[in-house]
């Protein structure tokens, strides 16, 4: 299935919910980052929970989250956009922790249980708004949703999962579901009876149901509105060759021309996406005769 996100509302104004398929972004990020599975479980959850937050920003809006835990995986930085491009990184990328006692790869252990998890919000119109709670468990979703919880006032539920195998990753994807101000306590019922029976997100998409198939079994009892048609997501970086070029043009004219003289060329790694950008010597040079000057410094 082709990576996405479907969103939709009850009829009767008790919840919202969206769900995302994030399997090639998240296999892209493991192949361009080197992860380990560990680190693959791990990102991919924080991709996919970055992802389904944003279906309460505009196009235009932007979420931003950073996990900071004491484990040995060190920051996960993920950061999705409204128009669906979604990309981020593991601080220690090669960190390996063998399987925990249910036989699953040991996220909490890996992220640390102690630490906070900072989100911006730019919901694409006014001002960005940023705020961290404490980890939960590191387990990502379940921290993505104590956030919720603290930020929107309501209550909701969170579901990040992430299979991968020596072949790479299988299937990713998650679900987020927020009480609305009509809810009841039959809402809260219906709701945790739909997730309770429903299974393993990653087990559902591997069987080939559609977005829009698992969340009416989610919110079976639900009368649900689609709100639109398939948001796309992709793993995509906003960093580019100009992008990298203009940075350096912060530089004074002097250290322009000392990098070309040695080492001769300016490198530079994005850490989003880890992409390697070269600038040539005589590209230097250009930049330190019509950009430099010496602006800072
Ligand atoms: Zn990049």
């Amino acid at each position: 299935m082709e990576d996405g996100l479907v969103k939709a509302i009850d009829l009767g104004g008790t919840l919202r919910a969206a769900v995302a398929c994030t399997t090639q972004l998240v296999e892209e990020a493991r192949q361009r980052h080197s992860l380990s599975y560990t680190a693959t479980a791990a990102l991919g959850r924080a991709l996919t929970g970055a992802a389904l937050v944003t279906s309460m920003v505009s196009r235009s809006g932007r979420v931003t989250m950073k996990f900071n835990g004491n484990g040995p995986l060190g920051k996960i930085v993920v950061d999705a956009r409204g128009s669906g491009s979604v990309v981020g990184y593991v601080e220690n990328p090669n960190v390996e922790l063998p399987l925990n006692s249910l036989g699953n790869f040991d996220i909490s252990r890996a992220v640390g249980r102690q630490g906070y998890l900072h989100v911006t919000v730019d919901s694409g119109f006014g001002a960005p708004h940023t705020s961290s709670v404490e980890l939960r468990s590191g387990e990502i979703g379940e921290d993505i949703n104590h956030y919720l919880v603290a930020s929107e006032q309501t209550g909701s539920v969170m579901i990040v999962g992430v299979h991968v195998t020596r072949s790479g990753v299988v299937a990713a994807g998650g679900l987020m579901a927020q009480l609305l101000p009509d809810h009841t306590e039959e809402t809260i019922c219906g709701l945790e009876n739909g997730l309770a029976t429903l299974g393993s997100l990653t087990f559902l998409l591997r069987q080939g149901l559609s977005l829009p198939e698992i969340l009416n079994r989610a919110l079976q009892g639900f009368e649900l509105q689609k709100l639109m048609s398939m948001q796309k997501l992709q793993f995509k970086c906003n960093c580019s060759y100009e992008r990298f070029v203009q940075a350096l043009g912060v530089l004074n004219k002097q250290d322009l021309i000392n990098m070309a003289e040695d080492p001769g060329l300016a490198e530079g790694r994005c850490h989003f996406c880890n992409a390697m950008y070269h600038v040539e010597r005589e590209n230097l040079l250009d930049l330190a005769q019509n950009y430099g000057g010496g602006q800072i410094g």
